[in-house]
């Protein structure tokens, strides 16, 4: 299996000359499976989809496409209108992403090409799309085996665990270590929660347990993240700590702030090889996620 980056920046794309060197585009990552060149695995339907579609829409015979999405902030799925294989007949397209209990996947995705915002609507699409709601569960994609977790950020979110002949790919998707809400505002009144807090973010670990790459949400520097806590998103420290108890290989910061220059971006992987040092890792690899970017698992 092979991981490659289309898109890397949280929350809005960000081009310019400043961030030419990371890139602008919102998440997109590709799952490569050598072994099944007819199955394309995209998770994260960001802006940097777009230009993976243009690759695809040239294959012949045509792929069977998987995309899987995290969640469903706008972020992660503002590509997809731009996607150009869902123009094109022949073009198969199913789309997973965490249930909702108030509007379907479906609804929500058909939400963001209304008439008032785009002017196709999905029901004119070409392409032959099917949905698939995805709770915590194990399931074959595309000649891949997947895992999913729940994560900790504003809304349905899940991880994804990838596994192939014994080597595994974890990304979290975006979020932020739980925390004891209650217990900081001083209105505690169930002992208990503290324990939860500690299990909610063990399992976050046991998730990513052993995996030769670990693509992490570490939006903030470990400053900024004080005035932003409760937003859904990690720091870096929090990203090389996650790595360090998991045993992890491999870590990519991922989901960069989109204010961030390639300049302050380095000053961030910097700060992460010094926390990797307070930690006493010496064997973790840490990497500032970067546009066209391939890893081999
Ligand atoms: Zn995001
Ligand atoms: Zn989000």
């Amino acid at each position: 299996m092979k991981i490659k980056l289309w898109g890397v920046r949280g929350s809005i794309p960000s081009p310019g000359p400043t961030t030419v060197k990371y890139g602008g585009n919102t998440p997109c990552i590709q799952a490569i499976n050598e072994e099944e060149p007819g199955e394309i695995i995209i998770l994260e339907a960001g802006t940097g989809i777009r230009e993976l579609g243009l690759s695809l829409i040239k294959l012949k015979p045509k792929p069977r496409i998987h995309i899987l999405l995290s969640h469903t902030h706008w972020d992660h799925i503002h590509g997809l209108p731009f996607f150009i294989p869902i123009f094109a007949a022949g073009f198969d397209i199913k789309i997973y992403g965490p249930v909702h209990y108030d509007k379907k996947l479906s609804e929500i995705l058909a939400g963001q090409m209304d008439y008032a915002y785009f002017p196709v609507r999905t029901a004119e699409l070409s392409s032959d799309i099917s949905y698939r709601d995805l709770k915590e569960e194990r399931l074959s994609v595309g000649g891949l085996e997947f895992q999913t977790q729940y994560m900790n950020h504003p809304v349905m979110t899940l991880g994804y665990r990838i596994t192939q002949g014994g080597k595994t790919f974890v990304y979290t998707g975006d979020n932020e270590p739980y925390s004891n809400f209650q217990k900081e505002g001083e209105i505690l009144d169930d002992e208990n929660i503290d324990e939860f807090v500690e299990e909610q973010n063990n399992r976050v670990v046991e998730f990513a347990r052993d995996c030769s790459l670990l693509v992490a949400d570490s939006q903030y520097t470990d400053d900024e993240y004080s005035a932003k806590k409760g937003w859904g998103h990690s720091s870096i420290g929090h990203a090389v700590a996650l790595a360090t108890k998991a045993n992890v290989k491999r870590l990519v910061l991922f989901h960069h702030e989109p204010e961030r220059t390639d300049g302050q971006l380095e000053g961030m992987l910097a700060s992460a090889g010094q926390k990797k040092e307070e930690l006493k890792n010496s064997s973790l690899e840490i990497f500032l996620a970067r546009e066209k970017d391939e890893y081999e698992i």
